[in-house]
């Protein structure tokens, strides 16, 4: 049984990744989507047909190589799993776009508590983007490298 069952934590070892070339191309989605529940938003969200899935209760499977990392599907999944990472262009930065439903929302340029998927502390971060789409916002943050897999979430200090 994969440890995510028993403790609700996904890691990044549960998870289908684009390849290390992949990343360094630029902007690329992570759907953190492992349970085969009913639903598929993620599917008609993307206008670039990146994401396909046979049946709905199917896991979403995404073509790397042909997912822009444009973000739109970020705001569209219910379940608030699918994120952005672009480790392209620096050797010690990595951007995260998150979904977020809290507030206060932050403005770009703030400092941030970069949290990881537990809710503690990895970094002080700062937001590069915030975009809205309905209630979800999708906020854009900058973390070091090292941390890219471990960071999923931020907390807003105002
Ligand atoms: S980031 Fe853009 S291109 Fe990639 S899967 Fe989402 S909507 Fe499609
Ligand atoms: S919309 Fe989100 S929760 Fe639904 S299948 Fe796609 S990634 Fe999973």
């Amino acid at each position: 049984m994969s440890e995510y069952k028993s403790t609700g934590i996904i890691r990044k070892e549960d998870l289908e990744i684009p390849s290390d070339e992949r990343l360094e191309e630029g902007p690329v989605v992570i759907m953190e989507c492992v349970e085969n529940i009913p639903c598929d938003p993620c599917v008609a969200a993307c206008s670039f047909d990146a994401v396909e899935m046979e049946e709905i209760t199917d896991t979403p499977d995404v073509e790397y190589e042909t997912c822009t990392g444009c973000g739109f599907c970020v705001t569209e999944c219910p379940g608030l799993a699918i994120f952005v990472v672009d480790c392209s262009y620096s050797d010690e930065n990595c951007k995260i776009t998150i979904p977020y439903e809290y507030i206060p929302v932050p403005d770009e340029g703030d400092e941030v508590k970069a949290l990881d998927r537990e809710g503690n502390e990895v970094q002080k971060a700062v937001v590069t983007n915030v975009r809205q789409s309905g209630k979800t916002y999708a906020v854009t943050i900058e973390v070091d490298k090292e941390n890219v897999w471990k960071v999923r979430g931020f907390e807003v200090e105002k």
